[in-house]
């Protein structure tokens, strides 16, 4: 038995959505909920206070970034989880797996992904590097994933997946799964949800921290039957939750999570790997899905790409060299109470001086994160008034 539970606290009546409550050791979360990427197990110019008061209750982490720490054996306060350490915050975690960053990292050359994925195709940022021409630096078996990185010849396995995630100690950890392109076949995908499968058991079987909860991944890609074959199985086992990973088209997210989450329990959490668009936030909550992880927020705000309840704006542009309002109005994130005019972020987001960009983009990321923060506390209240749809048809209207 592990410390974390979760218990549907309410369910729509008009939609598969629902409110719920995940128990960690680490604290609870009220579902749905965003869960924030902070790759190296933190984020950039943040501090834990920062972070905090974006009203952040989860945050994922990648497995494949944090391994050489990991294995390292840092000294850690009794009790504390590497990941804990490196957020300096007491806040639930998740890691994912690894296996996503093997399959992508891996293939080295970041500028051919452009050229496999159409602006169509959605939304598994675990699959967004994924290049299929560039297999051949790696190579999958049974036993896992051998690659070559930075000139390295590497492994990754479920075993060792496991192995790592359990010294990082989040405390939901993801099985090994084998990711693919949305290019691939019927027959590649079928392999790959046939080895998903062997290696969820693998992990199932292998040793992890007691307090930890092991989520199952359902894969399968676009392929109805893979997809319901994958959630048979992986739903059988006593999982503490699934994950939902794979590529799809934004038209495809409602389909797939349609075939799949009948046949995952009701009573447990389920996990949209790489999903956190709005329009696609909506579409997997009205679906029954109860967290997702997205690198959209932070990465944006980097880039000054800053969400209001109308429309995006892009902070560096000219038009704002003298805005004197807040990026929204009525926003109560740190940076919109705080007052913070719009020509002030921009001159700082645009400044090569490095303390002055930190400074803009932290403003950014502290209002993306409330943006999306505030967004799904909007989707639960309306989830209790039984006005999800509502909701739903109301704020995408703007978008
Ligand atoms: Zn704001």
């Amino acid at each position: 038995m592990n410390e974390t539970c979760f218990k549907v606290l309410k369910k729509d009546k008009k939609s598969k959505a629902r409110l719920g409550l995940l128990s960690t050791p680490h604290g609870n979360i009220q579902t749905p909920s965003y869960v924030f990427v902070g790759t190296y197990g933190k984020f950039r110019h943040l501090t834990p206070r920062d972070i905090k008061r974006t009203k952040t209750q989860l945050v994922i982490a990648n497995t494949f970034h944090l391994w050489e720490e990991a294995l390292q054996g840092l000294p850690l306060q009794q009790g504390q989880s590497l990941l804990i350490k490196k957020l300096g915050l007491n806040i639930p975690t998740m890691t994912d797996s690894g296996g996503f960053q093997v399959l992508s990292l891996a293939f080295g050359d970041k500028n051919k992904i452009g050229k496999f994925m159409t602006k169509n195709i959605a939304v598994d940022n675990r699959l967004r590097k994924s290049v299929i021409h560039s297999r051949k630096n790696v190579k999958i078996t049974q036993k896992g994933v051998y690659f070559n990185f930075k000139g390295q010849k590497m492994f990754l396995g479920p075993e060792l997946s496991m192995k790592i995630q359990k010294k990082i100690g989040a405390d939901i950890i993801f099985t090994f799964d084998h990711i693919t392109s949305p290019l691939d076949s019927f027959k590649y995908n079928k392999k790959a949800v046939e080895l998903t499968n062997k290696w969820a058991l693998r992990c199932f079987r292998t040793n992890k921290n007691n307090n930890q909860a092991l989520f199952g991944i359902v894969q399968g890609g676009i392929y109805k039957s893979l997809r319901i074959k994958s959630a048979k199985f992986i739903g059988s086992l006593p999982f503490d939750g699934f994950g939902i990973g794979g590529s799809y088209t934004k038209k495809q997210i409602s389909k797939i999570l349609k075939w799949v989450i009948p046949y995952l329990p009701e009573e447990k959490p389920r996990h949209l790997l790489g999903v956190g668009k709005v329009a696609d936030i909506f579409e997997a909550v009205q679906n029954g899905i109860d967290t997702f992880d997205c690198v959209i927020p932070t990465r944006e705000a980097r880039h000054g790409r800053l969400y209001t309840k109308t429309r995006h704006i892009d902070i560096r542009k000219g038009k704002y060299i003298k805005d004197k309002k807040v990026i929204e109005k009525g926003c109560a994130c740190q940076t919109c109470s705080n007052k913070i005019p719009r020509f002030k972020i921009r001159k700082l987001l645009t400044n090569e001086d490095r303390k002055q960009n930190a400074t803009g983009q932290r403003y950014c990321l502290m209002h993306n994160m409330w943006f999306f923060n505030n967004l799904l506390e909007e989707i639960r209240e309306s989830i209790q008034k039984d006005k999800f749809t509502e909701f739903k048809k109301k704020f995408l209207k703007n978008y």
